[in-house]
């Protein structure tokens, strides 16, 4: 198993793992990602961390099916919870889950200290990426990288986020909503996903416009988003 064998979004996400990297992989059913890396000898070392037993028992069985184990750990446990100092790790990959839910996770392992801020995190939220992003900022992480890609027809976004230790990071509302970097590739995935938004809101407006009851306060605001994303696709 090596990396051509992940799907695009899985590839995507290991493509922005470096060599050497020491690799949390948390969310890991069957531990996918982590075994292609250290299959292509990308890691030398890597955690994944799974809080469900079935998925759990599916990484544990992965690894021990393609002759692993002394690369991979896999550990049951919430989160960053897995972890420890003694772990050295130097990027975390947090795949296929909404973006409040890898917030939280975040959130909780900065609560407890198991995250140190030394490692490089490398998401992928299926949605909630505004919510996602304002965690990043709020917690003075720099988002380096950013990446959109389409598979079986779901458009999926991916940051790479490091703490920054001397400046505030900030944010405008635009970036956050639509992302540091994506707007500039000037992607026809990009492009695409705002045009479907766009779309969506048209028609939440359409209806808003024909109800019986006063809807001023929400036909403003949906109004100004999409200005908001007209000015984006311009
Ligand atoms: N990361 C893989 C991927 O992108 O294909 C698996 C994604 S799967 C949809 C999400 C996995 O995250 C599930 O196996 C779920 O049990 C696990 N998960 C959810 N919350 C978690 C948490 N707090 N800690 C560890 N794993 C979690």
């Amino acid at each position: 198993m090596d990396e051509s064998q992940l799907s695009l979004r899985l590839s995507t996400a290991a493509s922005y793992v470096e060599q050497g990297d020491r690799l949390a992989d948390i969310g890991s059913d069957h531990a996918y990602l982590p075994c292609a890396l250290a299959s292509n000898g990308k890691v030398a070392f890597a955690i994944a961390g799974e809080v469900v037993k079935g998925p759990f028992q599916a990484a544990q069985n992965q690894v021990n099916r393609l002759g692993l184990t002394k690369q991979i750990s896999v550990r049951l446990g919430d989160g960053l919870e897995v972890l420890s100092p003694a772990d050295e790790v130097s990027a975390i990959t947090i795949c296929g889950m909404g973006g409040s839910l890898i917030a939280s996770i975040l959130d909780n392992g900065f609560k407890k200290g198991h995250l140190t801020g030394k490692e490089r995190l490398i998401l992928q939220p299926n949605v909630g990426e505004v919510m996602l992003r304002k965690w990043l900022v709020d917690h003075n992480y720099m988002i380096t990288a950013e990446d959109i890609i389409e598979e079986n027809g779901k458009i999926y976004e991916l940051m790479v986020a490091v703490k920054n230790p001397t400046e505030k990071s900030l944010a405008t509302a635009s970036q956050l909503t639509f992302g540091f970097y994506l707007k500039d590739k000037n992607s026809a995935i990009f492009k695409k996903k705002w045009q479907k938004e766009l779309e969506k809101n048209q028609y939440i407006l359409a209806s808003l416009t024909k109800s019986s009851v006063d809807q001023t306060a929400k036909i403003k605001l949906i109004e100004a988003e999409i200005q908001e994303i007209e000015e984006v696709l311009k």
